[in-house]
């Protein structure tokens, strides 16, 4: 058992033995000094919970659970809590916070269904991967009556909702995650609470009603997730001045390549890729009946679902068409065959308009037009980047209508509570332009999330003139620098090197490793490879497929193609897609690559409205939810430890705990905490102003003098300190 003492504890562990914290961390009873039950780290990476037998100051004797003795370095020891903190539904009362601790806590609960558990202000989410009984209408009520206080999704909920009639400040819910944790699965529960306690108009069955379009269209089976969301959404829903739900907004960004997952879908080559067709446990008719009953929910008329799935069906048999070489250079000839003529007719075009778009392109050489033959490849990426353009506009269309019907009417108050489900950080093997995007969007969210928590926490403690080292937290300020800086930062490049008719993926990454490498976020790699050193860890990114990526392939005679359509939809996505262009290009463009370069980016659409969304966040008050994937089978009961703890790392929230623990996370004006508690005064105050009742209070109930701090507005508390006041007041 030699190899075990060779265990060294996880490098974070040791950030959240601080003397500050473990100063005070002592002050419980169960913290002695000599250790009782420690953490030992073994070799595969697990911790297991051993008994000290003798301890030599340097070294110790433990015991292992199935009876085994070894002898181990103290520095490879972890302390372990006392039983009694088993299972603790805030991991700020843990006595001590390292990482074995929070994971075997989170675990404990995990164990007995608990899957919410709070970190301070966070609450964390273990997906259970099957039925829990915590939802429906008795707990709803129970947590609307405060019946019930374990966290949950309608905790949470419910202090939004108290939060924006209170302060009457728009409230937020981000909820974050990796593929599969249940960010959508906790974002419907979320609204479920919300429509529960907001309903009554109808208008809620409404908003619910738009989760399985949404889905529908915009979720796609990939190996991490059966029903994968591949768009960020956020929803905000309207509260009337009597706090029933008036109205609701989608807005939603970037769909990574949806795939459609409805039909014969052997049928269609676009759907064959996958090679499977159908989902263990999924009715696809009754999904189906359930997508079309809520399309007519939200107002979309027979005729127009008709036009949806024309579209559908129009992108899934463009996937079916075929080219053939007919010279020497490669260049090709649509086949005539079903696919072409099913296409030319469900988007309303001539079938000889269809067959020239497909295979040639126009452009303007000085002051001629010319018309240039496509090659093999040149075609079938022109044919692609139509069907890609036409489901983006269809699903952009749906959550138009989706929005126009739940519009909020003139009764608005302008209160509301939106809810953010948006792809977390993404770590692969091998990286590539969607994770490089996915990443830089939650680059974002973390800082918006540390500005929050940390930042203003710190200004509330200066501003009130107290006595508090600043707590160190990671600003990602660089690592957005990277990003987005002009000239020379990734995106910028990026869409440079996209622009350059001679770029290629090669030439995009020396392109960085020549201008970025002084950049503390950013190593360049071998070959085609870059890392960025991302708030979550160091992510390489395979820079193979970028530039085409990036470029948005549609050509303008496929846009024009649409508009010459005898049908609505095809001739509304042919404006929309003109309007997507950063000018309107005028008529055919110039040399070859001119008309592409006139459009926007895929990653300067895609920052455009991360920006956007970011924005409308910017004025709320936060909650935040991180949900957990507790093992990558998606399968129930199962908790691996590695896991987790990459995750717990990715989202901050021991560092959030640690920051809120180390602080006075609990905060009462000199007025209402006088006014609370003056009451249980034995003893006459000379000045009846506030602040001598105050302190006169803290003095009487023996507050220690590092549990408080006395603020020039507020009082500012210790976790736990105002417990004991709250218990004398309520029992008397
Ligand atoms: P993606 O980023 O790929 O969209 P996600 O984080 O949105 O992933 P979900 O689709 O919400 O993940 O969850 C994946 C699956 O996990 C769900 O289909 C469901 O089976 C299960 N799941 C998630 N949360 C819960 C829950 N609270 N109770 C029961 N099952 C759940
Ligand atoms: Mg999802």
């Amino acid at each position: 058992g030699d190899e075990d003492s060779e265990s060294v504890p996880l490098p974070l562990s040791s950030n959240s033995t601080s003397s500050r914290e473990s100063r005070w961390c002592d002050t419980t009873p169960y913290a002695s000094k000599k250790k009782v039950q420690c953490w030992l780290q073994l070799s595969n990476g697990n911790w297991e919970l051993v008994k000290i037998i003798t301890s030599s100051g340097t070294e110790s004797v433990v015991s292992l659970p199935d009876g085994k003795v070894l002898k181990v370095h103290d520095e490879s020891l972890v302390s372990a809590n006392p039983d009694i903190l088993d299972g603790v539904d805030d991991l700020m009362q843990l006595s001590y916070l390292n990482e074995p601790s929070v994971l075997y806590n989170l675990q404990y609960r995990y164990n007995q269904n608990m899957i919410y558990t709070k970190a301070g202000p966070v609450l964390v989410a273990i997906n259970p991967f099957k039925k829990v009984p915590l939802y429906g209408n008795d707990y709803i009520e129970a947590y609307k009556r405060k019946r019930i206080e374990s966290p949950h999704v309608y905790a949470i909920t419910d202090t939004a909702i108290r939060e924006m009639i209170r302060d009457e400040v728009n409230q937020s819910i981000i909820i974050s995650g990796e593929s599969g944790a249940g960010k959508t699965e906790t974002a419907k529960i979320a609204m479920q609470y919300l429509a529960a306690l907001g309903g009554g108009s109808g208008i809620e069955y409404e908003i619910l009603k738009t989760n399985p379009i949404l889905e529908a269209f915009g979720n796609g089976k990939t190996l991490r997730n059966d029903n994968s969301s591949r768009f960020g959404k956020l929803i905000e829903i309207h509260f009337s001045e009597t706090g029933k739900i008036c109205g609701a907004n989608i807005q939603t960004s970037m769909c990574w390549g949806a795939t459609i997952s409805k039909g014969s879908a052997e049928d269609y080559k676009y759907l064959r890729q996958s090679n499977c067709y159908s989902i263990v446990g999924v009715n696809d008719a009754e999904e189906f009946r359930i997508v079309m009953e809520a399309l007519d929910v939200v107002h979309i008329s027979k005729e127009d679902q008709e036009s949806v799935f024309a579209m559908l069906a129009a992108v899934l048999w463009l996937g079916n068409v075929s080219f053939t070489v007919i010279d020497n250079e490669n260049h090709v000839q649509a086949v005539e065959d079903e696919g072409l003529f099913s296409v030319a007719k469900l988007i309303g075009c001539d079938i000889e308009d269809l067959k020239f778009t497909l295979t040639t392109r126009k452009m303007k050489v000085g002051n001629d037009n010319i018309v240039q033959k496509l090659k093999l490849s040149q075609a079938i990426d022109a044919r692609d980047a139509l069907a890609k353009s036409i489901y983006s506009c269809l699903f952009d269309w749906i959550v138009e209508q989706i929005n126009k019907s739940l519009a909020v009417g003139k009764r608005r108050t302008g209160r509301s509570i939106s809810i953010l489900d948006i792809y977390g950080f993404e770590s692969f093997n091998r990286n590539s332009f969607e994770q490089f995007c996915i990443n830089y969007a939650n680059e974002r969210l973390q800082q918006h999330f540390n500005r929050h928590l940390f930042k203003l926490e710190q200004e509330e403690y200066i501003q009130d003139g107290i006595d508090w080292a600043k707590v160190e937290f990671e600003d990602n300020q660089d690592c957005l620098n990277l990003f987005e800086k002009k000239p020379l930062g990734l995106l910028s490049l990026l869409d440079e090197e996209s622009t350059f008719p001679n770029g290629t993926d090669l030439t995009f990454a020396n392109k960085l490793k020549q201008h970025l490498n002084s950049n503390s976020c950013f190593k360049g790699e071998r070959d085609k490879a870059f890392t960025v050193c991302h708030y979550a860890g160091e992510v390489i990114y395979d820079t193979t497929g970028f530039l085409e990526k990036n470029r948005d392939l549609l050509h303008l005679d496929s846009i024009q193609l649409l508009s010459s359509s005898t049908c609505h939809l095809p001739q509304k996505f042919a404006t929309q897609m003109l309007t997507q262009t950063e000018k309107p290009a005028v008529g055919p463009l110039h040399k070859s690559g001119g008309a592409d370069s006139q459009k926007l980016s895929v990653a300067t659409k895609f920052k455009g409205q991360l920006f956007q969304l970011m924005q409308r966040l910017e004025s709320t008050t936060p909650h935040f939810i991180r949900c957990i994937k507790p093992n990558n089978l998606q399968s129930p009961g199962l908790y691996e430890q590695g896991l987790v703890l990459q995750q717990l790392r990715c989202c901050g929230v021991l560092e959030v705990v640690r920051i809120s623990r180390s602080g006075f996370p609990t905060r009462m004006s000199h007025q209402k905490f006088a006014r609370r508690y003056g009451f249980l005064l034995l003893e006459n105050v000379a000045s009846q102003d506030p602040l001598s009742v105050s302190v006169a209070i803290l003095h009487q109930f023996n507050i220690l003098p590092e549990m408080y701090q006395v603020g020039y507005t507020k009082l500012f508390f210790r976790t736990g300190q105002v417990g004991v006041l709250e218990d004398t007041r309520n029992r008397t």
